[in-house]
């Protein structure tokens, strides 16, 4: 049975360096090592392990863009993560730690044991501790034949020099919205509506493009949505049920403060927009992220001044700070939807 294909390019700037690095594979010239920079959500772990994929399949697939087989015995080991001349490390905690890179190193003193080669990868090397570093520089310094490293970081910056000079460095930039956009549209089949939401909240990756579709981020805008238009006496247990509802989901929550985010910004385009040209009020609709609520934001935008939204956003961002420090998620949504409950914010309060 074919193996799930999971090889494909998050970006048009990925395929061209998969291409790039199946000509240097059809021609043996692989370099020892390889550092691909670039911010997170840019894909670079995903580039990682299908760079290892390729290197390590029997049969690549090298027209167009190469591609690993998706059949071969390696294929099916390196997809599993069971691969014996395939290693991968990530920070343990907030660090990856000597004894991570002795493992390591132990692996790559070997000859590789069933493939002409031996990948290895490090994710987030920037987080290797000085230690650590040291050690994988020596590795570098004498680099074991037939093996190659593949380490992932922010940025070069953040890495030893020494290390950085031993490495070929591959860019990894953020994917541009409207790829993501088209992507979201082909490969998550989302509408037109879903997929401007997903790419706009995904920050430039596919990756978290597909988690936000996974765990809900279109149902939770529409309950939202829905809350806004509440009158009064609706809103308030409507809103403590969607918080008792996401109280212990963290993604969740998070998915949820984000799409306030999304939201405040559009209220606040629509505001600047309203002041710039009062005349032209379909000038402002090509940037909305929340589109096909429109005519609610705009109801929002007629009740609000941008003074409150400023105030609003520095308060999400408090928001997520405290959920990154695992204050209780229902408290923090619930915080977070009092600003919209209250009468003098929601025009739908009324009436
Ligand atoms: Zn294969």
């Amino acid at each position: 049975m074919k193996q799930k294909d999971a090889f494909h390019p998050a970006s048009s700037a990925q395929t061209r360096i998969i291409k790039k690095m199946g000509d240097v594979l059809r021609h043996g010239h692989l370099a020892h090592a390889y550092a691909i920079t670039g911010p997170e959500g840019s894909g670079k772990e995903a580039l990682a392990v299908n760079l290892a994929r390729l290197f390590l399949c029997e049969a690549p697939e090298m027209r167009d863009i190469p591609r690993p087989c998706g059949v071969c015995r390696p294929c099916i080991k390196t997809g599993r993560n069971l691969h014996p001349d395939f290693f991968m490390i990530r920070p343990d905690a907030s660090t990856i730690k000597m004894n991570q890179i002795r493992r390591l190193q132990q692996e790559v003193s070997l000859a590789p044991l069933e493939a002409d080669r031996r990948v290895a990868i490090i994710i987030n090397a920037h987080k290797m501790n000085q230690e650590a570093a040291n050690a994988l520089l020596k590795t570098l310094e004498e680099p074991p034949s037939h093996n190659h490293l593949i380490i992932t970081a922010s940025c070069a910056d953040e890495l030893l020099p020494t290390l950085v000079s031993r490495c070929q460095i591959i860019r990894c930039e953020p994917v541009p919205q409207s790829e993501l956009m088209e992507f979201a549209e082909k490969r998550l089949a989302c509408t037109g509506e879903a997929a401007r939401f997903l790419s706009c909240l995904a920050e430039g990756s596919p990756a978290k493009a597909e988690m936000l579709l996974e765990q809900g981020a279109l149902e939770t805008k529409k309950e939202l949505f829905g809350l806004f238009t509440k009158k009064g006496t609706e809103a308030v247990p409507a809103s403590f049920r969607l918080c008792k509802k996401f109280s212990g989901d963290m993604n969740a929550t998070l998915i949820a403060i984000q799409t306030l985010r999304s939201i405040t910004r559009d209220l606040r385009l629509i505001l600047e927009m309203k002041r710039r040209w009062p005349d032209r009020t379909n000038a402002v609709t090509s940037s909305i992220i929340n589109q096909d609520g429109l005519k609610i934001l705009c109801r929002l935008a007629d009740a609000i001044t941008d003074d409150k939204l400023a105030e609003y956003s520095r308060f999400l961002d408090h928001a997520e700070w405290m959920l990154e420090r695992n204050v209780n998620q229902g408290l923090v949504l619930e915080a977070a939807l009092v600003f919209w409950i209250r009468k003098n914010n929601n025009p739908f309060s009324d009436g």
